[in-house]
C-alpha cells in the first residue's frame, strides 16, 4: 500500500528521500524502497532519488485516473481549458526558475532549458483551443430526412512514457491534449531526470486540475510494462529509443491499445555548393552540439555535396574547436555534459569504434575535462571524417556531441546515402536553389525537413514525429494528430 504524504512535492534538500508519485491528487511514497539516484551531470551532486515504482503503484494511478474520468469528461470543454489557461500563465511566471532547475538536473545550458519550457508552454497554448479543435462534422439529408454527424469523444485513461532528453517538454506533447479532450492521464517520466516535472505538476494543481486527472508514477521498465499491460489504459504515447519504441508498439498492439511510439534518430544535413556556408556552418554547430547532441532532431552526419565539402569542413572544425564547454548554469556555457557516466562511456565507445572502422578523428572530444568539475560527464566536440552508413558511427544513433562528415556528388547521392540508414526522423538541406530544395523535400522520405534550418522542430500546431525506424504508429505528437489520437470519432445517424 502506498503511504499518503503532504500535498507538496519535497524540495531537493530532501535529496536522500525518494521523490513521491502523484496519484489521485496526493503526493504518495511508492510502495517500494528501491530507488535510483538522480545526480547533477556537471557536478555529480545528488539531487534526488527516483522510486522504482511497482505494478501496485501503477494500478493505483490507473484506478485514480479511471475514477476521475466520468466527472472530468462531463466538465464542459470550455471549462476544462480554463485550467490550461491558468497553467500557461503560471508556467510563464515560473519559467526562469524552472529553466535553472532543469539545467541542474539535465546539464544543458539555461538558454536551452528555457527554450524547452517555452516549447512545452506552446503545447498548453495549443490545447487551450480544444473547444474548436474538438468539434465534429454534420451533413443534413444523407438520406431523405436523415442527418449524420460525428462527435469526438474522449476514451478514458491514457498514459505517457517519456525520455530524459526533454523531461519537461515531451510530457507536455501529450498530457495537456489528453486532459483538454476530457481524458485522464498517467505519466511515467524518465527515471534519469524527473525532478523538474514534479514542479510542473504542482503548477497544474495550483491551476485547478482536479484530483486524478493527471497522475505521475516514477520508475523504469517495470512501471512502463504495468502501464502497457493494464486493461483500463486506452492508449499510450511513448518517446524514447527505437529499440524500446518497437517493444512498446508491439505490446500496446497485443493489449489492444492506441499507440504512438516515437523512436531514435540519425539525422543528415546536406550542404550544396550554392549554400550560404556561414549560415550552414552556424546551423550545423548549433544542431550537432547544442544540448551536447542529445536531441532527436540533432543532425549527426553532414553531407557536403561536391566542392561544398572542403569549404564547410574547414569552417566547422574552426567553429567546433572554439565552443565553450562547461557547467550548464554558467552564463558563458554553450555545451554542457551528457546525462550520465554510462552514456558518456557509450558515446566514447562509438567514437573508438568509428576510428577502428576507418573514420579519421579530425577533432577529438574523448578525455575532455572541465576545470573545477572533475565529476562531470564530459565529452568534447568531436568531428569524424569519412563516415559511411556501413560504420556503426554512420548507422547508429550516438546521441552525443559527435559529427560525422561524408561526401556526395549530388543531391541524389546524398539522399541515397541517407536511405542506407534505418532511421527517418529529420533532415536538413542548405541551398539557395528552390528547385533543389523542392526535389529534396519530394524524395527525402523523411518526416521533418529543414530547408536552411538546422533543427527542423515543428511548433505545437504541427505534427511532430518521424518515419521508418524513428516512428511506430500513424498519429504523431502535437498538431491535429493529437486531437485525433486522444478522441474517438463517433458517428450518429438520426431520423426524427
Ligand atoms: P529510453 O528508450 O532508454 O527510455 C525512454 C522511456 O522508456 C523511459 O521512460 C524508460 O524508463 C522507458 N523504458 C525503458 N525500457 C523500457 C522497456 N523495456 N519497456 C517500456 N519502457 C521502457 O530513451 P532515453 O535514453 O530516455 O531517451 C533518448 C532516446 O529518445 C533517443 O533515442 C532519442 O532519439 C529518443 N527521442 C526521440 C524523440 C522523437 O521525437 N522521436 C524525442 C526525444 C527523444
Amino acid at each position: 500500500m502506498a503511504v499518503r504524504e503532504t500535498a507538496q512535492s519535497p524540495s531537493t534538500d530532501e535529496a536522500e528521500l525518494p521523490i513521491p508519485n502523484f496519484i489521485g491528487g496526493e503526493w504518495m511514497r511508492s510502495s517500494t524502497s528501491d530507488a535510483l539516484p538522480v545526480h547533477d551531470p556537471g557536478t555529480g551532486q545528488l539531487l534526488g532519488q527516483v522510486p522504482l515504482s511497482t505494478c501496485d503503484d501503477v494500478h493505483a494511478a490507473v484506478a485514480a485516473a479511471k475514477e476521475a474520468f466520468p466527472a472530468w469528461r462531463a466538465t464542459p470543454a470550455v471549462d476544462r481549458v480554463q485550467v490550461l489557461f491558468r497553467l500557461k500563465a503560471l508556467l510563464d511566471e515560473h519559467r526562469d526558475d524552472l529553466a535553472r532547475e532543469l539545467s541542474r538536473e539535465h546539464g544543458k545550458n539555461v538558454a536551452e532549458t528555457s527554450g524547452e519550457i517555452r516549447r512545452g508552454i506552446e503545447n498548453v497554448e495549443h490545447a487551450c483551443g480544444i473547444p474548436t479543435l474538438m468539434m465534429g462534422e454534420t451533413l443534413e439529408d444523407v438520406a431523405r430526412g436523415v442527418d449524420c454527424e460525428t462527435v469526438r469523444q474522449p476514451l478514458g485513461v491514457f498514459a505517457g512514457i517519456t525520455p530524459y532528453n526533454f523531461p519537461v517538454m515531451i510530457p507536455m506533447w501529450f498530457w495537456p491534449y489528453a486532459v483538454a479532450t476530457g481524458n485522464t492521464f498517467v505519466l511515467k517520466p524518465s527515471e534519469q531526470d524527473p525532478l523538474t516535472h514534479q514542479r510542473i505538476v504542482e503548477l497544474a494543481v495550483e491551476a485547478g486540475l482536479p484530483s486524478g486527472v493527471l497522475n505521475v508514477v516514477h520508475g523504469d521498465a517495470t512501471a512502463a510494462d504495468a502501464i502497457l499491460e493494464h486493461p483500463d489504459v486506452s492508449g499510450v504515447s511513448f518517446v524514447g529509443s527505437s529499440a524500446v519504441a518497437r517493444l512498446v508498439y508491439a505490446k500496446a498492439g497485443q493489449t489492444g491499445k492506441r499507440v504512438q511510439a516515437l523512436g531514435g534518430a540519425k539525422n543528415h544535413m546536406v550542404v550544396l555548393p550554392d549554400a550560404d556556408l556561414d549560415l550552414a556552418t552556424d546551423a550545423a554547430i548549433s544542431s550537432v552540439f547544442g544540448s551536447a547532441g542529445q536531441r532527436c532532431l540533432a543532425n549527426s552526419v553532414l553531407v557536403g555535396v561536391g566542392e561544398a565539402y572542403d569549404r564547410v569542413k574547414v569552417q566547422l572544425l574552426e567553429g567546433a574547436n572554439s565552443l565553450r564547454v562547461g557547467y550548464g548554469l554558467n552564463e558563458d556555457t554553450f555545451m554542457g555534459p551528457v546525462i550520465s557516466r554510462r552514456h558518456r562511456d557509450r558515446v566514447i565507445d562509438l567514437i573508438d569504434q568509428g576510428e577502428r572502422e576507418g573514420a579519421d578523428v579530425a577533432l577529438d572530444g574523448r578525455g575532455f575535462q572541465v576545470d573545477g568539475y572533475p565529476e562531470g560527464h564530459w565529452v568534447g566536440p568531436t568531428v569524424l571524417e569519412g563516415v559511411e552508413p556501413g560504420m556503426s558511427v554512420g548507422q547508429e544513433e550516438v546521441f552525443g556531441p559527435v559529427l560525422g562528415l561524408a561526401r556526395a556528388e549530388s543531391v541524389e547521392d546524398a539522399i541515397a546515402l541517407m536511405h542506407e540508414v534505418a532511421y527517418g526522423n529529420a533532415t536538413s538541406i542548405f541551398t539557395r536553389s528552390g528547385r533543389a530544395a523542392r526535389e529534396f523535400r519530394y524524395h527525402a522520405g523523411i518526416s521533418m525537413i529543414g530547408v536552411n534550418i538546422g533543427v527542423a522542430a515543428p511548433m505545437a500546431c504541427f505534427p511532430f514525429g518521424g518515419s521508418r525506424a524513428s516512428f511506430y504508429g500513424d498519429l504523431k505528437a502535437q498538431g491535429k494528430d493529437a486531437i485525433e489520437f486522444f478522441t474517438d470519432k463517433r458517428v450518429v445517424i438520426s431520423r426524427w
